[in-house]
Protein backbone atom coordinates (compact mmCIF):
# COMPACT_ATOMS: atom_id res chain seq x y z
CA UNK A 1 0.00 0.00 0.00
CA UNK A 2 1.38 3.40 -0.89
CA UNK A 3 1.49 4.96 2.49
CA UNK A 4 1.71 8.53 0.84
CA UNK A 5 -0.93 8.11 -0.67
CA UNK A 6 -2.87 7.29 2.31
CA UNK A 7 -1.73 10.08 4.14
CA UNK A 8 -2.72 12.41 1.55
CA UNK A 9 -6.37 10.68 1.84
CA UNK A 10 -6.71 10.85 5.41
CA UNK A 11 -6.02 14.60 5.07
CA UNK A 12 -8.40 14.96 3.04
CA UNK A 13 -11.22 13.86 5.05
CA UNK A 14 -9.78 15.74 7.81
CA UNK A 15 -9.35 12.58 10.00
CA UNK A 16 -6.76 12.92 12.59
CA UNK A 17 -2.80 12.13 12.39
CA UNK A 18 -3.24 9.44 14.97
CA UNK A 19 -5.49 7.93 12.45
CA UNK A 20 -2.90 7.16 9.68
CA UNK A 21 -0.72 5.88 12.30
CA UNK A 22 -3.34 3.34 13.64
CA UNK A 23 -4.16 2.05 9.87
CA UNK A 24 0.09 1.81 9.41
CA UNK A 25 0.46 -0.26 12.62
CA UNK A 26 -2.09 -2.52 11.44
CA UNK A 27 -1.00 -2.43 8.06
CA UNK A 28 2.15 -3.57 8.72
CA UNK A 29 1.19 -6.08 12.20
CA UNK A 30 -0.11 -8.92 9.70
CA UNK A 31 -2.58 -9.53 11.38
CA UNK A 32 -5.37 -8.22 8.94
CA UNK A 33 -5.94 -9.22 5.57
CA UNK A 34 -8.91 -6.77 4.62
CA UNK A 35 -9.86 -3.28 5.74
CA UNK A 36 -13.28 -4.69 6.48
CA UNK A 37 -11.25 -6.96 9.59
CA UNK A 38 -9.92 -3.77 11.35
CA UNK A 39 -12.46 -3.66 13.82
CA UNK A 40 -10.81 -0.41 15.78
CA UNK A 41 -11.85 1.77 13.02
CA UNK A 42 -15.44 2.88 12.03
CA UNK A 43 -17.81 1.56 9.37
CA UNK A 44 -18.10 3.88 7.31
CA UNK A 45 -13.77 4.79 6.95
CA UNK A 46 -13.27 0.58 5.86
CA UNK A 47 -15.86 0.94 3.69
CA UNK A 48 -13.94 4.24 2.17
CA UNK A 49 -10.50 2.69 2.43
CA UNK A 50 -12.06 -0.46 0.77
CA UNK A 51 -13.21 1.57 -1.94
CA UNK A 52 -9.91 3.30 -2.64
CA UNK A 53 -7.40 0.83 -1.04
CA UNK A 54 -5.93 -2.63 -1.75
CA UNK A 55 -3.97 -3.61 1.39
CA UNK A 56 -1.23 -5.56 -0.12
CA UNK A 57 -0.65 -4.53 -3.81
CA UNK A 58 0.11 -8.16 -4.70
CA UNK A 59 -2.82 -10.98 -4.85
CA UNK A 60 -1.97 -14.70 -4.03
CA UNK A 61 -2.34 -16.28 -7.60
CA UNK A 62 -1.31 -20.04 -6.38
CA UNK A 63 1.01 -21.88 -3.31
CA UNK A 64 2.20 -24.70 -3.07
CA UNK A 65 4.73 -26.95 -0.97
CA UNK A 66 4.86 -28.19 2.39
CA UNK A 67 5.90 -27.39 6.18
CA UNK A 68 9.32 -26.16 5.56
CA UNK A 69 8.61 -24.54 2.03
CA UNK A 70 6.44 -22.55 -0.09
CA UNK A 71 6.48 -20.98 -2.90
CA UNK A 72 3.75 -18.51 -3.75
CA UNK A 73 2.70 -16.72 -7.60
CA UNK A 74 1.97 -13.25 -6.86
CA UNK A 75 -0.43 -11.26 -9.29
CA UNK A 76 0.71 -7.45 -9.42
CA UNK A 77 -1.69 -4.87 -10.47
CA UNK A 78 -0.16 -4.69 -14.30
CA UNK A 79 -0.92 -8.91 -14.17
CA UNK A 80 2.51 -9.01 -14.23
CA UNK A 81 3.62 -12.05 -11.76
CA UNK A 82 6.51 -12.82 -9.36
CA UNK A 83 7.27 -15.65 -7.33
CA UNK A 84 8.08 -15.22 -3.71
CA UNK A 85 9.12 -18.24 -1.28
CA UNK A 86 8.74 -18.87 2.38
CA UNK A 87 11.19 -21.18 4.60
CA UNK A 88 10.31 -22.73 8.09
CA UNK A 89 13.49 -23.82 9.37
CA UNK A 90 16.72 -23.27 12.15
CA UNK A 91 15.37 -20.65 14.58
CA UNK A 92 13.59 -18.05 11.83
CA UNK A 93 11.01 -17.81 9.54
CA UNK A 94 12.99 -16.24 6.21
CA UNK A 95 11.15 -14.79 3.07
CA UNK A 96 13.00 -14.96 -0.25
CA UNK A 97 11.37 -12.11 -2.06
CA UNK A 98 12.21 -10.78 -5.57
CA UNK A 99 13.22 -7.40 -6.82
CA UNK A 100 11.78 -7.48 -10.50
CA UNK A 101 9.50 -9.01 -13.03
CA UNK A 102 12.10 -11.38 -15.03
CA UNK A 103 15.87 -10.28 -14.95
CA UNK A 104 18.15 -8.86 -17.75
CA UNK A 105 21.09 -10.67 -16.38
CA UNK A 106 20.41 -14.19 -18.12
CA UNK A 107 22.49 -16.33 -15.94
CA UNK A 108 22.82 -19.83 -17.57
CA UNK A 109 21.72 -21.86 -14.27
CA UNK A 110 18.43 -19.94 -13.72
CA UNK A 111 15.14 -20.05 -14.61
CA UNK A 112 14.54 -16.10 -13.78
CA UNK A 113 16.70 -15.06 -16.40
CA UNK A 114 15.04 -17.15 -19.06
CA UNK A 115 12.04 -14.81 -18.53
CA UNK A 116 13.90 -11.73 -19.33
CA UNK A 117 13.73 -8.29 -18.04
CA UNK A 118 10.11 -6.86 -17.80
CA UNK A 119 9.83 -4.45 -14.77
CA UNK A 120 11.39 -3.28 -11.88
CA UNK A 121 9.44 -3.87 -8.69
CA UNK A 122 8.35 -1.01 -6.55
CA UNK A 123 9.48 -0.71 -3.11
CA UNK A 124 5.91 -1.68 -2.29
CA UNK A 125 5.50 -4.48 -3.98
CA UNK A 126 8.73 -6.13 -2.70
CA UNK A 127 7.22 -5.23 0.83
CA UNK A 128 4.14 -6.52 0.03
CA UNK A 129 5.57 -9.81 -0.66
CA UNK A 130 6.69 -10.44 2.97
CA UNK A 131 3.31 -8.78 4.62
CA UNK A 132 1.49 -11.38 2.62
CA UNK A 133 3.49 -14.05 4.14
CA UNK A 134 2.88 -12.45 7.65
CA UNK A 135 -0.72 -12.52 6.69
CA UNK A 136 -0.55 -16.27 5.87
CA UNK A 137 1.07 -17.29 8.75
CA UNK A 138 0.16 -15.27 11.33
CA UNK A 139 0.21 -14.89 14.25
CA UNK A 140 3.88 -16.14 13.68
CA UNK A 141 6.02 -13.40 11.16
CA UNK A 142 8.83 -13.52 9.18
CA UNK A 143 11.99 -12.29 10.92
CA UNK A 144 14.39 -12.80 7.92
CA UNK A 145 15.00 -11.33 4.54
CA UNK A 146 16.86 -12.81 1.38
CA UNK A 147 17.05 -10.93 -1.78
CA UNK A 148 17.65 -13.67 -3.57
CA UNK A 149 14.61 -14.15 -5.45
CA UNK A 150 13.58 -13.34 -9.41
CA UNK A 151 15.62 -10.36 -10.19
CA UNK A 152 19.07 -8.60 -9.50
CA UNK A 153 18.21 -6.38 -6.57
CA UNK A 154 21.25 -3.90 -7.34
CA UNK A 155 19.52 -3.32 -11.13
CA UNK A 156 16.58 -1.97 -9.00
CA UNK A 157 18.54 0.14 -6.37
CA UNK A 158 16.33 3.38 -5.75
CA UNK A 159 13.24 0.51 -4.96
CA UNK A 160 15.26 -1.51 -3.16
CA UNK A 161 17.04 1.24 -0.69
CA UNK A 162 13.09 2.51 -0.52
CA UNK A 163 11.96 -1.20 0.43
CA UNK A 164 14.77 -1.67 2.70
CA UNK A 165 13.81 1.67 4.76
CA UNK A 166 10.58 0.02 5.29
CA UNK A 167 11.62 -3.65 6.01
CA UNK A 168 14.08 -2.35 8.62
CA UNK A 169 12.13 0.52 10.39
CA UNK A 170 10.65 0.12 13.61
CA UNK A 171 7.30 2.28 12.11
CA UNK A 172 7.29 -0.43 9.47
CA UNK A 173 8.36 -4.24 9.60
CA UNK A 174 10.87 -3.74 12.21
CA UNK A 175 13.43 -6.93 10.26
CA UNK A 176 16.81 -5.93 11.95
CA UNK A 177 19.72 -5.51 9.17
CA UNK A 178 21.69 -8.29 10.10
CA UNK A 179 18.18 -10.69 9.85
CA UNK A 180 18.33 -9.04 5.77
CA UNK A 181 20.74 -10.59 2.98
CA UNK A 182 20.99 -9.18 -0.50
CA UNK A 183 22.67 -11.62 -2.90
CA UNK A 184 24.00 -9.76 -6.53
CA UNK A 185 25.58 -10.98 -8.90
CA UNK A 186 28.25 -8.94 -9.30
CA UNK A 187 27.40 -5.43 -10.08
CA UNK A 188 30.54 -3.90 -8.99
CA UNK A 189 29.96 0.11 -8.69
CA UNK A 190 26.57 -0.94 -6.80
CA UNK A 191 29.11 -2.98 -4.46
CA UNK A 192 30.61 -0.07 -3.97
CA UNK A 193 27.94 2.10 -3.14
CA UNK A 194 26.67 -0.26 -0.74
CA UNK A 195 29.33 -0.65 0.73
CA UNK A 196 28.84 3.46 1.23
CA UNK A 197 25.85 3.10 3.03
CA UNK A 198 27.66 1.94 5.96
CA UNK A 199 24.74 -0.78 6.74
CA UNK A 200 25.05 -3.71 8.58
CA UNK A 201 22.88 -5.56 5.97
CA UNK A 202 24.26 -8.93 4.98
CA UNK A 203 25.95 -9.49 1.52
CA UNK A 204 26.41 -12.54 -0.75
CA UNK A 205 28.10 -12.39 -4.31
CA UNK A 206 27.04 -15.00 -7.12
CA UNK A 207 30.35 -16.41 -7.58
CA UNK A 208 29.82 -19.30 -9.08
CA UNK A 209 33.08 -19.51 -11.14
CA UNK A 210 36.99 -17.53 -10.60
CA UNK A 211 37.56 -18.57 -14.02
CA UNK A 212 36.66 -15.24 -16.37
CA UNK A 213 36.20 -17.09 -19.43
CA UNK A 214 34.04 -19.81 -18.11
CA UNK A 215 32.23 -16.89 -15.20
CA UNK A 216 31.50 -15.20 -18.63
CA UNK A 217 29.98 -18.22 -20.01
CA UNK A 218 27.28 -18.51 -17.53
CA UNK A 219 26.74 -15.16 -16.22
CA UNK A 220 27.19 -12.71 -19.08
CA UNK A 221 27.15 -10.03 -16.29
CA UNK A 222 31.10 -11.30 -16.19
CA UNK A 223 31.52 -9.33 -19.59
CA UNK A 224 31.10 -6.22 -18.08
CA UNK A 225 32.35 -6.28 -14.76
CA UNK A 226 35.07 -8.98 -14.91
CA UNK A 227 36.62 -10.46 -11.80
CA UNK A 228 39.67 -8.45 -11.32
CA UNK A 229 36.93 -5.65 -11.24
CA UNK A 230 34.86 -7.61 -8.80
CA UNK A 231 37.41 -8.70 -6.25
CA UNK A 232 38.44 -4.82 -6.00
CA UNK A 233 35.24 -3.77 -5.29
CA UNK A 234 34.76 -6.81 -2.76
CA UNK A 235 37.76 -6.19 -1.07
CA UNK A 236 36.68 -2.52 -0.30
CA UNK A 237 33.63 -3.88 0.68
CA UNK A 238 35.05 -6.08 3.35
CA UNK A 239 37.92 -3.21 4.35
CA UNK A 240 35.33 -0.92 5.00
CA UNK A 241 32.77 -2.69 6.38
CA UNK A 242 34.72 -5.34 8.57
CA UNK A 243 31.63 -7.60 7.94
CA UNK A 244 31.81 -10.98 6.11
CA UNK A 245 31.72 -11.10 2.59
CA UNK A 246 29.70 -14.49 1.35
CA UNK A 247 30.27 -16.10 -1.94
CA UNK A 248 28.04 -18.22 -3.71
CA UNK A 249 29.14 -20.72 -5.63
CA UNK A 250 26.90 -23.40 -7.02
CA UNK A 251 28.59 -26.94 -7.53
CA UNK A 252 28.36 -27.82 -11.85
CA UNK A 253 30.36 -30.62 -14.00
CA UNK A 254 31.92 -27.81 -15.34
CA UNK A 255 33.57 -25.43 -11.91
CA UNK A 256 34.76 -28.28 -9.57
CA UNK A 257 38.10 -29.24 -10.93
CA UNK A 258 40.96 -29.36 -9.09
CA UNK A 259 42.06 -26.43 -11.06
CA UNK A 260 39.12 -24.38 -10.14
CA UNK A 261 39.68 -25.30 -6.67
CA UNK A 262 42.76 -24.14 -6.63
CA UNK A 263 41.63 -20.21 -8.53
CA UNK A 264 39.12 -20.41 -5.65
CA UNK A 265 41.32 -20.67 -2.87
CA UNK A 266 43.58 -18.19 -4.61
CA UNK A 267 40.47 -15.56 -4.83
CA UNK A 268 38.97 -16.24 -1.26
CA UNK A 269 42.71 -15.96 0.55
CA UNK A 270 42.52 -12.47 -0.69
CA UNK A 271 41.01 -11.21 2.46
CA UNK A 272 39.76 -13.44 6.15
CA UNK A 273 36.16 -12.10 5.38
CA UNK A 274 35.77 -13.58 2.17
CA UNK A 275 33.50 -16.59 3.06
CA UNK A 276 32.26 -19.07 0.85
CA UNK A 277 29.08 -21.26 0.31
CA UNK A 278 29.06 -24.34 -1.69
CA UNK A 279 25.40 -24.62 -3.39
CA UNK A 280 24.17 -28.22 -4.90
CA UNK A 281 23.01 -26.77 -8.36
CA UNK A 282 19.08 -26.66 -8.73
CA UNK A 283 18.35 -28.43 -12.29
CA UNK A 284 16.87 -26.10 -14.23
CA UNK A 285 15.45 -27.15 -18.01
CA UNK A 286 17.93 -26.35 -20.70
CA UNK A 287 20.73 -25.27 -17.78
CA UNK A 288 23.42 -26.66 -16.41
CA UNK A 289 24.72 -30.04 -15.39
CA UNK A 290 24.62 -30.08 -11.57
CA UNK A 291 28.12 -31.83 -9.72
CA UNK A 292 27.61 -35.61 -9.45
CA UNK A 293 27.67 -36.13 -5.34
CA UNK A 294 31.57 -37.51 -5.81
CA UNK A 295 32.26 -34.76 -7.77
CA UNK A 296 31.28 -32.42 -5.30
CA UNK A 297 33.20 -34.67 -2.47
CA UNK A 298 36.21 -34.50 -4.62
CA UNK A 299 35.94 -30.71 -4.80
CA UNK A 300 35.56 -30.38 -1.10
CA UNK A 301 38.41 -32.44 -0.76
CA UNK A 302 40.89 -29.89 -2.80
CA UNK A 303 39.60 -27.02 -0.83
CA UNK A 304 40.43 -28.59 2.32
CA UNK A 305 43.73 -29.29 0.76
CA UNK A 306 44.19 -25.50 -0.01
CA UNK A 307 42.84 -24.36 3.35
CA UNK A 308 39.71 -22.71 2.37
CA UNK A 309 36.71 -22.67 4.58
CA UNK A 310 33.17 -23.11 3.13
CA UNK A 311 29.67 -24.03 4.07
CA UNK A 312 27.36 -26.66 2.05
CA UNK A 313 24.79 -25.70 1.66
CA UNK A 314 21.04 -27.68 1.52
CA UNK A 315 18.61 -27.26 -0.92
CA UNK A 316 15.25 -26.33 0.15
CA UNK A 317 12.14 -26.79 -2.41
CA UNK A 318 13.59 -28.31 -5.24
CA UNK A 319 10.40 -30.31 -5.12
CA UNK A 320 8.45 -27.13 -5.79
CA UNK A 321 10.87 -25.12 -7.97
CA UNK A 322 11.39 -23.16 -5.20
CA UNK A 323 15.21 -23.35 -4.75
CA UNK A 324 18.02 -20.52 -5.46
CA UNK A 325 17.71 -20.51 -9.85
CA UNK A 326 14.00 -22.05 -9.84
CA UNK A 327 12.00 -19.13 -9.79
CA UNK A 328 10.02 -18.34 -13.29
CA UNK A 329 6.69 -17.30 -13.58
CA UNK A 330 6.17 -18.62 -16.93
CA UNK A 331 7.68 -22.17 -16.24
CA UNK A 332 6.40 -23.25 -12.77
CA UNK A 333 3.90 -23.62 -10.12
S1 LIG B 1 20.67 -15.64 -10.93
FE1 LIG B 1 19.86 -13.69 -10.27
S2 LIG B 1 20.96 -12.20 -11.55
FE2 LIG B 1 21.22 -14.18 -12.56
S3 LIG B 1 19.51 -14.27 -14.06
FE3 LIG B 1 18.81 -15.24 -12.15
S4 LIG B 1 17.74 -13.63 -11.05
FE4 LIG B 1 19.04 -12.65 -12.59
Amino acid sequence: MDLNQLKTFLDSQNLPPFRFRQIVKNYFSGRYASFDQMTDLSLDLRAKLSQNFSLLSVSETKTVGDNSVQKSLLKLSDNQSIETVLMDYEDWITACVSSQVGCALNCQFCATGKMGFKRNLTADEIVDQILFWNQKIFPQFVGRIVFMGMGEPFLNWDNLLAALEIINSPDGLNIGARKISISTAGVADKIIEFTNLDTQINLAISLHSVNQKYRESIMPIARQYNLDELKKACLYYVNHTNRQLFFEYALTDKNTSQTDAKLLANFLHSHRLFFLNLIPLNPVDGGLTPATKDQQKLFMNYLNQYGVEYSLRKSFGQSYSAACGQLATETSI
